[in-house]
């Protein structure tokens, strides 16, 4: 991948997983990363995240980065696949287990308690008869904590809220909470904005960042979206399919559940010019909410 030549003053991404195309609650993390980039002259970019391919739904990347395009986003440097990656997540798991972070583990899912905390059972070394089909990092007792820009100061013991946790699967992939803290410091990211069903990661990515001396970025979590039906949106599922919507009735609908008091009826350009002009993150809401997201018109020009 090209590097930057000189450092911009902040660093956003957007990370999507390509397991469904982009639908509201994602549009809205790459709405609010490439806004929060955008007003503090920063570069936005846009990863990838095709580390999982059982979950992966074919075509989906090649559709969300299409869709980005349809609502006018541009990353500011080429796309970033996750599945080009696995050698630097290799590298960063050899040297954690190098310097004793982190270990072998040999349980399975049905080996752990109903909690889903992992209680250490291989901490100090596998067990007789068991053989290593994860990797664990070692988490400390005492508590993480950040302020998060929307959320407020947050506090998270790992040990008592997940336990030593996976970053190498018993499938022989990375897990998420390594390729992300791997792929954040290698793009420079300096803020990460993205949807607070992600808050209950953060304490994990951050801790993962000092484990292996990354610098740790900015973190702002919006609040989770809620369909009528109060169930959170969610592309695996199908649900809201706003690519046979319009965008700029999208956007707009975005930036309201983002708190932003946009004029309505405004075109796609005129839309973004006022976005970046008012954009406030100060402004996002903490707590969760329904999304009142367009009704495709019988006019709207479907996107495929
Ligand atoms: N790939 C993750 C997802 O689509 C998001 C990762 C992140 O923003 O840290 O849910």
């Amino acid at each position: 991948m090209r590097r930057q030549s000189s450092r911009p003053s902040a660093t956003g991404r957007f990370a999507p997983s390509p397991t469904g195309d982009l639908h509201f609650g994602s549009l809205l993390a790459a709405v609010a990363s490439f806004l929060q980039a955008r007003s503090c002259g920063g570069h936005w970019l846009v990863r990838i995240e095709d580390i999982d391919p059982p979950r992966e739904v074919a075509g989906s990347a090649r559709r969300i980065l299409r869709d980005l395009q349809r609502f006018g986003m541009r990353p500011d440097l080429p796309v970033l696949f996750q599945s080009t990656r696995y050698a630097a997540y290799r590298a960063a798991l050899g040297d954690l287990i190098d310097r004793g972070l982190a270990f072998q583990c040999g349980c399975s899912r049905a080996d752990l308690p109903r909690s889903g905390v992992y209680p250490g059972t291989c901490r100090h070394g596998l067990p007789r008869g068991k053989r290593a089909r994860t990797v664990r990092l070692r988490v400390p007792a005492q508590a993480v904590s950040f302020t998060d820009q929307v959320q407020g100061e947050v506090e998270e013991n790992l040990e008592q809220t997940v336990g030593d946790f996976v970053l190498w699967r018993a499938d022989d992939l990375p897990a998420y909470q390594l390729a992300v803290v791997v792929d954040d410091a290698y793009q420079q990211v300096t803020q990460v904005v993205r949807g607070a069903d992600l808050l209950t990661s953060t304490a994990r990515q951050i801790y993962l960042h000092r484990c292996l001396a990354l610098p740790v970025p900015t973190y702002a979590h919006y609040p989770v979206v809620r369909g009528t039906d109060g169930q959170k949106l969610s592309k695996r599922l199908g649900s809201d399919p706003i690519a046979s919507g319009e965008p700029a009735r999208a956007l707009e609908a975005a930036l309201r559940f983002l708190g932003q008091c946009c004029p309505s009826g405004l075109d796609l350009d005129s839309l973004w010019r006022w976005a970046e002009n008012n954009w406030r993150l100060s402004a996002v809401p903490r707590e969760a909410r329904t999304a009142v997201t367009p009704e495709p018109s019988e006019s709207s020009k479907p996107f495929s």
